[in-house]
């Protein structure tokens, strides 16, 4: 009997320097850019998939990018893996790899940024002050250096969504913008590159977050008031758990604008939280239709 063989995919090209990445051009067809900070897992492997149908080639950009992280924040110690990354993207049929040092992307202080108005400030960006500034920037950049025809970007981080889906729309950018469902590990837990830094206690305490949103998401033909109320009663107890969870923000939010919905609200809405276990900063959502 043979053994059954799954045909290795061709390794991407992996690209460092802007001149290397103007060489590949023009490519034939669609192109798609999926955008990472790496330490690839499966919600990075979802975007990929998601570009592969939709594109005849797939760049995946991997940058740690400092313009989006504060002072006091994991900038340092972020993982960076950029062997088992190329294996992912191997394993995913990534076409270009490209993985630009700082110096490349800026080789000189930024005076120019894109701002994010109104929706940049609340939430992510009033707990992340110059976050969704730091993060349009970049994936202006990108846009700019990699000419993508399409681009896809995890539900995952839903206000990062929807401010680059305003950018493109504000600054004209001839770029369609994809969000690709959350994916989660099977406790629930949102994947995340952040996750590594979880001991198995902390661990357990950040299930939390997504049993918060479950029973928002259950109650919610009660409407935003009762939503919320499901969500807070389920962190309050975490409030008590080893470790606690400290909670940053829960909020129910209008998913264009980011602001709170009314209590009356009908349609469209997301259900929002991010908050804290140890060292951890850890996001999540749930898209609701009420
Ligand atoms: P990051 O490397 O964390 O900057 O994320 C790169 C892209 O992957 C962003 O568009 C994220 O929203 C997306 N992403 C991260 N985690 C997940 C997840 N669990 N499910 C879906 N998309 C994700």
């Amino acid at each position: 009997m043979t053994e059954p063989t799954t045909s290795p995919r061709t390794a991407p090209v992996v690209v460092r320097t802007r001149e290397e990445l103007a060489e590949l051009r023009p490519s034939a067809g669609r192109t798609a850019l999926v955008p990472t900070m790496g330490a690839l897992h499966s919600g990075h492997r979802g975007l990929i998939a998601a570009a592969r149908g939709r594109a005849d080639s797939v760049v995946v950009s991997i940058f740690v990018n400092p313009l989006q992280f504060g002072p006091n924040e994991d900038y340092d110690r972020y993982p960076r893996t950029l062997d088992s990354d190329l294996a992912v993207c191997a394993e995913e049929g990534v076409d270009v790899v490209f993985a630009p040092d700082v110096e490349t992307m800026y080789p000189g202080p930024q005076t120019v940024t894109v701002h994010p108005g109104e929706m940049g400030a609340v939430l992510e960006g009033e707990f992340r002050p110059g976050f969704c500034e730091g993060v349009l920037t970049v994936v202006s950049k990108l846009f700019n250096l990699i000419r993508p025809d399409i681009a896809f970007f995890g539900q995952k981080d839903a206000q990062q969504l929807a401010v680059i889906r305003r950018m493109t729309r504000d600054l004209c950018m001839p770029i369609t913008i994809v969000g690709v469902p959350t994916v989660r590990d099977a406790d629930g837990l949102a994947t995340s590159s952040r996750n590594v830094y979880l001991g198995p206690q902390e661990r357990r305490s950040a299930l939390a977050l997504s049993r918060a949103l479950l029973a928002g998401a259950d109650a919610s033909v009660t409407g935003p008031v009762g939503i919320l109320s499901a969500a807070r009663a389920v962190l309050k107890e975490a409030v008590t758990a080893t470790p606690p969870v400290v909670v940053d923000y829960l909020a129910l939010v209008d998913p264009e604008t980011f602001t709170d919905v009314s209590a009356d609200h009908r349609g469209e809405a997301v259900l929002v939280v991010a908050a804290w276990v140890g060292e951890t900063r850890l996001i999540d959502n749930v898209p609701l239709t009420l």
